[in-house]
């Protein structure tokens, strides 16, 4: 089978805890991604909510160092950063981070930065100027914007300030599970006309109480009626939280995807496991 993850915290976690990608105890090594054919997936340099400035920009490039060094061999490693304070409030800073080959930015995580307040911000600003003149350059240079952790005015300021078809790497559905990480109906119907990309969560606190399984079937099938045939995905957040038994490790993937064929059959599994994603990244992102 084929699988294109939009979000895994394994290079940050690898880094952190001084770990190899190709044998470790982790959701994803390279040995236990031999039972998946093709596989596609993008790495986040986690950016910590306590850095800002000089301290971020730093740390960003250690995290890098470590994603070049595990992944130099690694096919279908996709880079990407997770909180804007990569940045470090600077707008040139953008073309550098395209020239390291991140693909895309989270504009927050959960706190406020240079860009954006996020989700849990004590309060919600939305994007900040910087934040705006930082899509638009993100959208020049072919880096894709991410909502996963924005704010939700931060959601539609980004709209406004941008007509890039950008993407959630990493969100469920807040109709079934009332979280403020999880995406609103209005959101995911404005993603889906946009043609941009939703990778459903494992997150278990997201999915909701039952099994893991079931659940992301459950949110899987509410995207679907919204009409996101077309942009529904996978974004793991493997090693970047709690995930029940039943789908943790990227060995757990086959058995996931045989689920997914049995409910939707096979042409709607092949989608949603990788054909909406390699669709996007070749529209979107590999063009240059
Ligand atoms: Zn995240």
């Amino acid at each position: 089978m084929k699988f294109f993850d939009l979000h895994c915290d394994t290079i940050t976690e690898c880094y952190v805890k001084n770990k190899k990608l190709k044998t470790n105890d982790l959701d994803i090594s390279l040995e236990k991604a031999e039972c998946i054919d093709k596989w596609n997936q993008v790495f986040a340099i986690w950016m910590p909510d306590e850095l800002r400035g000089k301290e971020a920009e730093d740390y960003y490039c250690k995290v890098l160092e470590k994603f070049k060094e595990e992944c130099k061999d690694v096919k279908g490693a996709i880079l990407a950063v997770e909180g804007g304070s990569a940045l470090a409030g600077k707008l040139e800073n953008v073309e550098k981070l395209y020239r390291d080959g991140v693909k895309i930015i989270t504009l927050t995580w959960n706190k406020e930065n240079e860009l954006a307040s996020g989700c849990f911000s004590d309060e919600d600003k939305g994007l900040t100027s910087f934040g705006k003149e930082a899509v638009k350059e993100m959208a020049k240079s072919g880096i894709v914007p991410d909502v996963s952790h924005l704010g939700e005015k931060g959601f539609y300021d980004l709209c406004e300030a941008t007509d890039f078809p950008f993407i959630a790497s990493h969100s469920d559905v807040y109709a079934l599970e009332n979280h403020p990480r999880n995406l609103k109906d209005e959101q995911i119907k404005i993603i889906i006309e946009r043609k941009g990309l939703i990778g459903l969560n494992f997150y278990n606190k997201f999915l909701g109480e039952g099994n893991s399984v079931q659940k992301l079937l459950d949110h899987a099938k509410h995207i679907l009626l919204l009409g996101g045939t077309d942009v529904l995905a996978l974004g793991s957040d493997f090693d970047g939280c709690t995930i029940n038994e039943e789908i943790k490790g990227i060995e757990k993937m086959p058995a996931l995807y045989n689920a997914f064929y049995s409910y939707f059959g096979r042409t709607l599994a092949d989608k949603i496991f990788f054909e909406n994603a390699d669709n996007y990244f070749k529209r979107q992102v590999f063009t240059k």
